[in-house]
């Protein structure tokens, strides 16, 4: 039996899924959060049960450590039953097309790429050396978000600034999400009966962070986040495209340098900044509900922004089978989706409102028989996107 372990290793948590493959079947996943901090977190989910304790998480290799302890002393898995590690990685630049093995040069371009994903990749570096410590001998393998969005073209990757920004600092759209946009459009396909190749796909995955992307042939063509995951539609913290001067116009009366100032449009931006109550777009919701302005131009814009994309797809990929919703507010918001679809009426696209409204996180065509694109909530899985790469790569 081979098991796989999901990772996503942030700056104080590791994210896990331990799955069976190639079942696909998920033994046990949960979150380390809070390391290097007094008392972390530690929440297991196996067998139907949750189970959160408070221990100390000095590093992130004290956490695997006490990870892979558990899930022995628990009987979930034997040690010598996983047979590969998975690390999602955020950004992979031109270097990597494909997921690749953990090897010192490939950790050294993971690190050298830091510059472009400054809150998440050396993050990661630490979550792969701590799992290469305590599981020597097992294969460990990077799964990059950006490698699905590499088979764009110049004309949908580059920004029209000096040439030399590409060539010396690699300035360019890389995208993120990746395993998420594959799994997604992959799936619509066989959902459609469809062929791979002839499919012409647009997801929109809705999180807390939020993409959209246009599948040709199973191919990423273009996609809303750029250098990094900022830009693109609003997001819950994360502004999405602005006119670069307003950064200026601020500093100039706050006194803020450009960091303080990205950091705003990362953190402080999107559904937050705009409806001044929460990123969570059920918080947002209900202030819409209460007829609060703010809420309801909150949603009012992101919504608008998300069709600016699709519509711009639909042209790109000349014509449009499909449109994928996932993530949290893709699966769940039936409001955002209803607004969206809408307006694409002009496109031929009809939604049955009732299943739309009743449709919460499960597989469902939510698009009318005589609608022109199909219109579907897909969940996501980048985990077994995860798994699967790893059985891949590492030929288990
Ligand atoms: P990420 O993985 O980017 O952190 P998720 O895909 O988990 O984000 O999505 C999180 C967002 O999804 C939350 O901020 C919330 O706004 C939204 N969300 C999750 N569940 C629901 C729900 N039941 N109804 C409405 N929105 C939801």
């Amino acid at each position: 039996m081979a098991m796989i372990m999901a990772v996503n290793a942030g700056s104080s948590s590791i994210k896990f899924q331990l799955l069976e493959m190639p079942e696909e079947k998920v033994i046990a996943s949960g979150v380390m959060e809070r390391i290097g901090l007094e008392e972390g977190i530690f929440t297991l989910k196996y067998d139907g049960k949750k189970e959160e304790t408070h221990p100390v998480l000095p590093t992130h290799a004290e956490g695997v450590q006490l990870l892979l302890d558990t899930l022995v002393a628990k009987n979930i898995c034997k040690l010598s039953e996983i047979a590969g590690v998975g690390h999602r990685v955020v950004q992979g630049g031109e270097y990597f097309k494909d997921s690749a093995f953990a090897t010192e040069e490939n950790i050294e371009k993971v690190l050298e790429l830091a510059d472009l994903a400054p809150l998440h990749n050396k993050a990661h570096v630490v979550g792969i050396r701590a799992f290469q410590k305590v599981l020597p001998n097992v294969p460990q393998v990077l799964v990059f978000d950006t490698t699905f969005h590499q088979t764009m073209l110049d004309e949908a990757y580059m920004y029209a600034t000096p040439y030399e920004w590409y060539e010396k600092y690699g300035i360019r759209k890389y995208g993120a999400h990746g395993t998420s946009h594959q799994y997604v459009s992959h799936r619509c396909a066989e959902l459609m009966g469809m062929p791979l190749e002839d499919t012409k796909i647009i997801v929109c995955h809705l999180g807390n962070g939020a993409s959209i992307s246009a599948v040709k042939g199973g191919k990423c063509i273009d996609t809303s986040m750029g250098l990094t995951p900022l830009e693109g539609i609003p997001m819950g913290t994360r502004s999405g495209n602005i006119d670069p001067t307003a950064l200026e116009v601020v500093a100039k009366h706050e006194n803020k340098s450009i960091s303080e100032l990205i950091q705003i449009l990362n953190k402080k931006s999107g559904l937050y900044g705009m409806s001044g109550i929460s990123n969570d777009a059920r918080d947002v919701t209900a202030g819409m509900n209460r007829g609060e302005y703010r809420c309801k131009m909150a949603f009012a814009v992101q919504s608008k922004r998300i069709m600016d994309y699709i519509g711009s797809y639909y042209v790109y990929l000349g014509g449009c089978d499909a449109i994928c919703f996932t993530a949290g507010m893709g699966e769940n918001l039936c409001h955002l989706r209803e607004k969206i679809c809408n307006r694409l009426g002009v496109l031929g696209v009809k939604i049955d409102t009732e299943i739309n409204n009743k449709t919460f996180g499960t597989e469902t065509l939510i698009s009318t028989p005589d609608s022109k694109i199909k219109v579907y909530v897909l969940p996501t899985n980048e985990e077994v996107m995860i798994a699967r790469d790893v059985m891949r790569i590492a030929k288990i």
